[in-house]
């Protein structure tokens, strides 16, 4: 019996060995998991179900596979694959979960999200994060032609490597305050999310609970999971 967790595969026709060892993932050992859960940035970009990528119509239909095998599938949207909707999770099977969401993990409670709304100290990120996620512009977004949509993410792609590499590492990472007030808000001392690349298990206080923050790892020059079970859980890696 154990739940799996992913987040930061990243998948990119340009990096055909991360495809292959996700596939081979959902192919092997997801299939002997009860859940899976896909905490964000599954895709390097999403510009919406029309996207005419194939290696990301193939992921689909991986986890479509796995879904219908009888492993429970969860999706949560990344900073970039946000315009992931209805239509992606009825073709892979996946419940699409808000982020955060607060799940019960063998009767622990657990908070999961992706790990960008942690990092308050990058305002500039945080004001791009506003836009983007507003309902307007996402409508205005999707109304625009495939090209155009894909000239747009891989200039939003650009803009954001420029400004990450000018920002000092600190700013990249969670505000350790962010945690301790979302971990207050929702009662709930164990947290697990991705999107800093950072993968470690933090042990800390906050107001005297002991409390726990899993950061998953991404998949760049290996595969990364969280097994969780009764015995206890463990970050895996996937040696390519
Ligand atoms: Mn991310």
């Amino acid at each position: 019996m154990s739940t799996l967790f992913i987040s930061d595969v990243h998948v990119d026709s340009t990096r055909p060995e991360i495809l292959r060892q996700l596939l081979r993932f959902l192919e092997t050992i997801a299939r002997d998991a009860e859940d899976l859960y896909i905490l964000g940035d599954l895709f390097e970009t999403w510009i919406g179900d029309d996207d005419p990528d194939p290696d990301k119509h193939r992921v689909v239909h991986a986890i479509h596979d796995l879904s219908q095998s009888g492993v429970r599938c969860y999706f949560m949207a990344g900073n970039r694959d946000f315009l992931t909707g209805d239509v992606f999770a009825e073709r892979t099977g996946c419940e699409l979960l808000q982020d955060p969401s607060l799940v019960q993990l063998f009767d622990v409670p657990v908070l999961l999200l992706h790990g960008d709304t942690l990092c308050t100290d990058d305002h500039e990120y945080q004001r791009f994060r506003q836009m983007v996620r507003d309902q307007g512009w996402q409508q205005d977004f999707l109304s625009t032609s495939v090209d155009h949509r894909l000239a747009m993410a891989s200039q939003a792609r650009d803009t954001s490597k420029s400004r990450s590499s000018r920002k000092p590492p600190e700013i990249m990472d969670v505000s350790k305050t962010e945690v301790n007030a979302v971990m207050r808000e929702h009662r709930t001392y164990t947290m697990i999310h991705g999107h800093t690349h950072r993968p470690d298990i933090h042990r800390f206080l906050v107001d005297d609970h002991p409390a726990t923050r899993i950061v998953l790892g991404d998949w760049y020059t290996q595969g990364s999971y969280l097994r969780w079970s009764p015995a206890g859980y463990s970050l895996e890696s996937l040696p390519r």
